[in-house]
Order: C-alpha cells, then sequence, then structure tokens
C-alpha cells in the first residue's frame, strides 16, 4: 500500500468550501492531524493552477481563523493544495483526476457541491474506478428536495458505496454543545428520571438568523425555510432531545433511537397545517445593520412565496412524549442571533409561595451566539421584608469552562471523523428518509390549503401567528 494518500473537494471554490471545509482542514493541519501525506485536491469549474488556487484558499484560511492564522502554518497546509478544473457533469475532469492522484490511496470525496451533482459524480467516480476500497464519501445537506429526489440520490451513491462508508454531514452534529446534549442526558443522573411527559411540560428549539439569504438566493428559493433547516439540523436536534438511552455509543445504536423519534413524529398534513404551522417572508425593516430590503428585493431575487420563517408545534407520540409539544422556530432576518433549545419544566405541583412567583424550571441549551448550558431554578432574593422568588440560571459557560481551548468549527470534528471512518456523528439513509417522509407531508399540505406565506417585518420575530400557536396552547416562546 502506497504511504501517498489524497482527499478530494468537488465544489472546492464555493462558499461552503471556503468558509468552512478549508478552514477546517487548515486547523486540521496546525494541530496534527491530518496524515502527513495526504494532499487536498480541490475541483471546479474555475480555471486556476495550483499556485492560484492555494492563494485564493489562503484569503479565505486567514478571513476565518483570524488571530489563529499564520503564515508559517499556512505555508506548511498549501504543500497538500492541488486543483483540477473542470465540469463535474462532463467525463474530462475525473480522468484528470485519476491521472494526478494515481498510486494514491484516496480517503474521502467530499461533495461540496449542489444536492443535484451528488449522483452524478459518484456514478463517474464508479465507472473511472476512482473508488478504492477504502474511500468513503461526504455528502451535504440536504440531500434532495423531497423524498422521491433524496431517493433517487441515494440510489446512485449505493451503486458506488457501501452505506458504512457515506457521510451524511449536518454540520449541527459537529458541534460540541448537540454532542454535549449527550452527555448531559446520559452521563448525569439528574436529568433522566425527570426526561418525560410526567416532568417536562414542553420544548421550544428556535434557529434564528439576523442574515437575510445574501447571496443565495436562487438556492435559497428553490427549498425554504423547512426544507433547509426544520428537515435537518432542527429535526436532529429534537431526535437527541427525545431519544431513548441508546444501548451504547455506537454509530448505529444512537441512529437506531433517533429513527424511532422520526418515525414516532404525529404526521400534519392538509388537515393540521393551518394550525399546527405557521409560514413566514421578511419585508423590508430594520435589523442591527440597518435598513435592510424584503425578501423579494435581495440581489437576484423576484416575486416568490418561499418561506423564509418556519414555526411548527410538534407532537411525538410514545410513552415518553404523549402529550409534550415541541414548538420549532427558525427564520431570517429575526432579531437576534440564537439556536438553542429550552426544556420548560412542569410547575411544582402545589406552591407554598406566591403562585406568580413560583417559575418553573428551564433548562437552556445554547448553541449560538455562544455555547453554553443553563439551568434555571427558583432562589430565595435577600430582602427582609417578604419572601420573594427568583430564576437563576446554574450557568455551564463552556466558552469559560474551557478557557484555553480554542472553539473549534463543527466541520473540523466532522472531517476528522470521517477521514477515521467512524460515522457516529453523520447521518444515516433511513434518518434523511423518515425526515422527508414528516416533512413533504406539511409542504403538501401548505399546497392542499393554499398556505402561503404571511408577511413579517425584517427585524421582529416572524408573523403575529407565530404566537398564537404556542400561546393557543397557554405557552410563550422563550427569547
Ligand atoms: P456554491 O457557493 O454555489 O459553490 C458551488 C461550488 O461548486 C463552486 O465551487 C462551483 O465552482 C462548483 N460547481 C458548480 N457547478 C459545477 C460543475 N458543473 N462542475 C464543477 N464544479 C461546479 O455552493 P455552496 O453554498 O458552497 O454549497 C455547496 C453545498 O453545501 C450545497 O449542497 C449546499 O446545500 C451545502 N451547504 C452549504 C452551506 C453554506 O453555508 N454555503 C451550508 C450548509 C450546506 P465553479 O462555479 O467554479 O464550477
Amino acid at each position: 500500500m502506497t504511504d501517498k494518500k489524497a482527499m478530494v473537494i468537488f465544489g472546492a471554490t464555493g462558499d461552503l468550501a471556503l468558509k468552512m471545509t478549508f478552514p477546517s482542514l487548515y486547523f486540521l493541519d496546525k494541530e496534527g492531524h491530518l496524515p502527513p501525506e495526504m494532499v487536498i485536491l480541490g475541483v471546479a469549474r474555475a480555471q486556476n493552477t495550483d499556485a492560484s488556487f492555494a492563494e485564493e484558499i489562503q484569503k479565505a484560511v486567514k478571513q476565518a481563523a483570524k488571530a489563529d492564522y499564520s503564515d508559517e502554518s499556512f505555508a506548511h497546509f498549501a504543500q497538500r493544495l492541488r486543483y483540477c478544473d473542470g465540469d463535474v457533469t462532463q467525463p474530462a475532469p475525473y480522468a484528470k483526476i485519476a491521472e494526478q492522484l494515481k498510486d494514491t490511496e484516496i480517503l474521502l470525496f467530499y461533495m461540496s457541491t449542489s444536492p443535484d451533482f451528488f449522483g452524478v459524480i459518484a456514478q463517474h467516480l464508479r465507472e473511472n474506478g476512482l473508488i478504492q476500497p477504502q474511500s468513503r464519501i461526504a455528502i451535504e445537506k440536504p440531500i434532495g428536495h423531497d423524498l422521491a429526489s433524496s431517493r433517487l440520490i441515494e440510489a446512485s451513491l449505493s451503486q458506488a458505496f457501501p452505506e458504512e462508508r457515506i457521510h451524511r454531514v449536518d454540520h449541527y452534529l459537529g458541534k460540541d454543545t448537540v454532542q454535549n446534549l449527550i452527555a448531559l442526558r446520559f452521563a448525569n443522573m439528574l436529568f433522566e428520571p425527570l426526561w418525560n411527559k410526567d416532568s417536562i411540560e414542553h420544548v421550544q428549539i428556535t434557529v434564528a438568523e439576523t442574515v437575510g439569504v445574501e447571496r443565495r438566493w436562487s438556492y435559497y428559493d428553490s427549498y425554504g425555510a423547512l426544507r433547509d433547516v426544520v428537515q435537518n439540523h432542527m429535526l436532529q436536534l429534537l431526535c437527541l432531545v427525545a431519544m431513548e438511552p441508546p444501548a451504547n455509543l455506537d454509530a448505529d445504536s444512537v441512529r437506531d433511537e433517533k429513527v424511532k423519534v422520526l418515525k414516532s413524529l404525529r404526521p400534519i398534513g392538509a388537515a393540521e397545517v393551518e394550525r399546527e404551522t405557521v409560514r413566514g417572508q421578511y419585508r423590508k425593516g430594520y435589523t442591527e445593520s440597518g435598513a435592510v430590503p424584503g425578501y423579494s428585493e435581495e440581489a437576484g431575487g423576484g416575486n416568490s412565496d418561499t418561506e423564509t420563517f418556519v414555526a411548527l408545534a410538534a407532537h411525538i407520540d410514545n410513552w415518553r412524549w404523549a402529550g409534550v409539544p415541541f414548538f420549532l422556530r427558525t427564520g431570517k432576518r429575526l432579531p437576534t442571533r440564537t439556536t438553542q433549545i429550552v426544556v420548560q419544566f412542569k410547575p411544582v405541583p402545589h406552591s407554598i409561595f406566591h403562585q406568580s412567583e413560583n417559575v418553573p424550571n428551564r433548562l437552556i441549551i445554547r448553541l449560538q451566539p455562544q455555547e453554553e448550558i443553563a439551568l434555571e431554578i427558583m432562589n430565595k432574593t435577600p430582602e427582609l421584608e417578604a419572601v420573594r422568588l427568583k430564576p437563576v440560571a446554574l450557568d455551564l459557560n463552556l466558552t469559560d469552562a474551557f478557557r484555553t481551548a480554542r472553539r473549534r468549527i463543527a466541520y473540523e470534528r466532522l472531517i476528522f471523523d470521517a477521514l477515521k471512518g467512524s460515522t457516529f456523528l453523520f447521518v444515516r439513509r433511513d434518518e434523511v428518509e423518515a425526515a422527508w417522509r414528516w416533512i413533504d407531508r406539511i409542504v403538501d399540505g401548505w399546497k392542499a390549503r393554499d398556505m402561503s406565506c404571511l408577511p413579517y417585518t425584517a427585524g421582529t420575530w416572524g408573523p403575529s401567528s407565530a404566537f398564537a400557536l404556542t400561546e393557543r396552547q397557554g405557552y410563550s416562546w422563550i427569547e
């Protein structure tokens, strides 16, 4: 076996590759986590030499790494970089890749392109004999546009790679706090006995962005918030909150439990969409960056009914979660950039304190803007005149707790694991399909009910119906 190794990145000049993939690889190299002889071959249509490609990557790495960038470590990293131009839908680039990677062990093909190309690339790789017994493929979300298109992509992939060598990336799973959710639940005695319908009132998951669609209007417009964020990131978070304890930490044991949750999600179809979901689209308004245009006026935009905001009430029909709503909300141009899970416990069964002061406990797991876990518990204020209560957070600020450690980019962990062949933090095909099945039903319901987007002003928390969604059940969104 040759010592020469390679990772091939398709779509190497794109937004994701420049913002995430290459900066992550730079850090992995800097910390000595990449195989010493591994080259990184970027593929895209743009004309580049190895040198001009390395310059482009250097700019991107500098921007992403900020104070952690050094010319010396980039010079080491740059020795790995190679470039191959060509249209991936045509046979030509594959012959060039074969020539460039002669006598080389190809560890990983990373698809940083539109999902439309995943199948065709896998097919060309197979036909050109580029897939070796140890080669793996990593693909980005969303996989397809719905269940039918994801199955077409999966069918082409499965002709080229076995399931255990396909790494479906959902970068939320690469975040430390998300992995910590598993530790929090299953490495502590404190929570699991309370983690059910008897003690938990409801759960909220919010993924709020302040940015608009930026330069990705045409991509975003054909997906919308439900497919772009709920189908993958939010359902993954919901699964990790709701799953049963896995038998062990094997990739399949954990993924088996996540699939069970997805299969227990109560379908939301035409009869339920108006009650259980809200679709919104931002209009011009003000955010922290000043005046911003509406969705249709964004660069490259036009008239469209694609949702930039979704709120929904999900129900998990199993013994643990019967009667506990999971409220999900995501949107662009919201007032703050926040990703958080709030687990709201029930009130005490009988309060000896003044009723209005006895606020139920909350566990808040925050992924953005910074990673932290806080448990809000009731405390007495130090007053003489009266007994008053106030929720105080038992705060586990992970940024402070691990102050000396650099906060890693989620993709570092994912690329590291994919190169090593671990599938633990990647999504299995049946998870993707179960998620699409649930999402497709909502989309069909919207069509059947002709449910257009409700407008909301940029810089606000979405249409007022999103507030009514929780308030109908007696709860409020927690900001
Ligand atoms: P992008 O900016 O449009 O980049 C696409 C890349 O593919 C470019 O390098 C482009 O370079 C190349 N490409 C396009 N057509 C090609 C062709 N026919 N042959 C060869 N190369 C071609 O897209 P992106 O935003 O990086 O997204 C890539 C993938 O990541 C998508 O699946 C997306 O859903 C997923 N994703 C993106 C983000 C994000 O933040 N951007 C986040 C999560 C997931 P040339 O034009 O030079 O060929």
